[in-house]
């Protein structure tokens, strides 16, 4: 999202990527209001069996992939999947798609959430054997708010609302424990180390993105203008006269956010419009980055991690 955001300020506004970022953003934020709204019913809802719950669960399997919510017992597994998309929903099965019609008669597109289910489920699945465990894993798509209207095709998966997901969990059959509590407690906390935090590839790599599009400079906290100047150890804003010290965080973020990888004394200098070797070299000691190398050939990297926090 942050990445997102720091293209759609850095990108020219007719920039043909522009469309895609500002879909991929609205798309993020939605499903972030949406989790909360089913973290809120596994808060306030006491479950009789031994379980397990997490959010935002990144896992490896033969590819990454991303659960929204787990809900985890010893006789099976459940993944979530969290929309909150407004408007009239249609998802189709071919090809897989959700359809968004608003009521202003706008339609867009965005993955099908079953199909994304289906495949989170089969990925968790081999997750699991790959530990020589075998459980049946259950797959279910919330729409975060009830005042939601979908229509989906014929699917094995249901479409809930939060308040009906501990009605659904209560209903799915239950066997014996397959599990052993020793076997269960040591796959949570498999599921806990397994996590990784999510850190997404380079935002310009993603959409294809042109280096040379990006506009560089130093943005302006006062007004947003782009282009401050470093002059007597401060950032100042040629348009409204804002003057500060620390301007430059935002942009050196900015920049690995869009492009990743390595930055030298060279790309600090060319993007925030340095003249001078050690100003890039005293702004960028300050910033605590991890270095490697010494003098000319030093490189500055920064570990970019995810804002949500896990919870089990
Ligand atoms: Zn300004």
């Amino acid at each position: 999202m942050e990445g997102l955001e720091a293209a759609i300020r850095r990108l020219p506004s007719h920039h043909e990527a522009i469309p895609a970022l500002r879909a991929k953003h609205a798309a993020v934020q939605a499903g972030f209001g949406g989790e909360q709204e089913l973290d809120k019913v596994f808060e306030s809802y006491a479950f009789s069996m031994k379980h397990g719950i997490f959010h935002d669960l990144s896992l490896m399997s033969s590819t990454h992939f991303q659960i929204d919510s787990l809900f985890i017992t010893p006789s099976y597994a459940v993944l979530f999947e969290v929309k909150n998309i407004a408007g009239e929903l249609t998802v189709r099965k071919n090809p897989p798609q959700l359809i968004r019609t608003l009521e202003t008669g706008q339609v867009s597109g965005f993955k099908s959430p079953i199909a994304q289910l289906e495949n989170n489920c089969s990925l968790f699945q081999d997750w699991l054997h790959s530990r020589n465990l075998s459980l049946p894993v259950y797959g279910a798509v919330v729409m975060a708010y009830a005042s939601q209207r979908i229509e989906v095709f014929d699917s094995k998966i249901p479409v809930l609302f939060p308040s009906t997901v501990p009605l659904y969990i209560r209903k799915l059959p239950t066997t014996s424990p397959l599990l052993d509590d020793e076997t269960f407690v040591t796959l949570l906390s498999q599921l806990n180390s397994g996590h990784r935090q999510f850190i997404p590839a380079p935002i310009c790599e993603t959409y294809s993105i042109r280096r040379s599009d990006i506009r560089t400079g130093v943005i302006c906290p006062g007004c947003n203008v782009l282009g401050m100047s470093w002059h007597k150890r401060k950032w100042e804003c040629l348009k409204c006269g804002f003057r500060c010290s620390k301007a430059h965080i935002q942009a050196i973020r900015d920049w690995f956010l869009l492009f990743g990888g390595k930055m030298t004394n060279r790309d600090c200098r060319e993007f925030l419009h340095l003249e001078r070797q050690q100003n890039a070299n005293r702004l960028l000691r300050d910033m605590n980055l991890h270095t490697e190398g010494a003098n000319r050939n030093r490189t500055y990297k920064m570990w970019l991690s995810a804002s949500k926090q896990k919870r089990t």
